[in-house]
């Protein structure tokens, strides 16, 4: 059976598509069988991934409207694949944006994503779920599918009131749809020791939230940043650079907590 994670943080631009593809990437270099589900409409998760959004035939819509399963839907990027990190894509494009308003007429509409996966979860170590930055129907989607939530930070001076407002919306989840649902960790990225506001920020976080912050550290390193330009994360455009070998650790990392989950 896979484990189940969202990437979540309700704020755009902290860092959580490239968070999922460089994840999915370093787990599936490593030996895991990975799925990754967009969930933004924006659908830059499947970009990234080497998918080419305009050229979906099927897409998570369709698998929300349930008219298509996981297994009809999804894809894989050929030089992910080429790269030996290959992982299957759930792909996401702006129809997804209409299934908001579409899903909340119909029953069961916040299980749709969670149904979906059990039919395809025993072919899977990792399913990774990369949410809008937004706590709408398509989140509470990937919230009630999911058994942890990852969130990926910066370490600045407002990141520390909006994990109160993510916390909050994890414990209510929990307490109302999806009592498995668990804060895995706190990743810090975009990471750069030189600043103390990042240090202080990040002593901050390991003060108030333990062994709920990752020990690994994403750095701010401008490979991962120019990856999703040649369609592939930053694991696979340049193995080599600081962010990419950052990921492969954190992938470990992550390993190693499910072992103790
Ligand atoms: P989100 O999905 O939360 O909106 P993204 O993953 O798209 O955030 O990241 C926002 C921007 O920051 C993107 O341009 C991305 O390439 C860049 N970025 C993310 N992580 C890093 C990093 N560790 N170093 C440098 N740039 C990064
Ligand atoms: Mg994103």
């Amino acid at each position: 059976m896979a484990k189940i994670f969202c990437v979540a943080n309700q704020k755009g631009g902290v860092g959580k598509t490239t968070t999922t593809v460089n994840l999915a990437a370093g787990l599936a270099k490593i030996g895991q069988r990975v799925l990754m589900v967009d969930l933004d409409p924006q659908g830059n998760a499947t970009m990234g991934s080497g998918v080419d959004k305009r050229k979906l035939e099927l897409s998570v819509y369709d698998v929300l409207l349930e008219s298509a399963s996981i297994e009809e839907a999804r894809v894989q990027g050929p030089k992910l694949v080429e790269a030996g990190c290959g992982y299957d894509v759930l792909g996401a494009n702006r129809d997804l944006a209409g299934a908001e308003v579409e899903l909340v007429d119909l029953e069961r509409r916040e299980r749709r994503l969670k149904n979906a996966i059990a039919k395809v979860d025993d072919q899977y170590d990792f399913v990774l779920i990369d949410c809008p930055p937004s706590l709408s129907m398509l989140t509470l989607n990937g919230l009630c599918s999911a058994h942890g939530v990852v969130v990926p930070m910066q370490c600045e001076y407002f990141a520390l009131e909006g994990l109160t407002d993510l916390v909050n919306t994890i414990k209510q989840v929990k307490a109302n749809l999806n009592p498995d649902l668990q804060l895995i960790g706190l990743l810090r990225v975009m990471f750069d020791p030189r600043i103390t506001l990042q240090m202080q920020v990040s002593d901050q976080l390991k003060a108030h939230f333990a062994d709920k912050v990752f020990d690994t550290i994403i750095p701010r390193n401008v490979r991962l940043a120019e990856a999703p330009s040649y369609g592939v994360p930053g694991v696979v455009f340049d193995p080599a650079s600081k962010g990419a070998q950052s990921f492969v650790g954190f992938a470990q990392e992550m390993v190693q907590r499910i072992q103790a989950m």
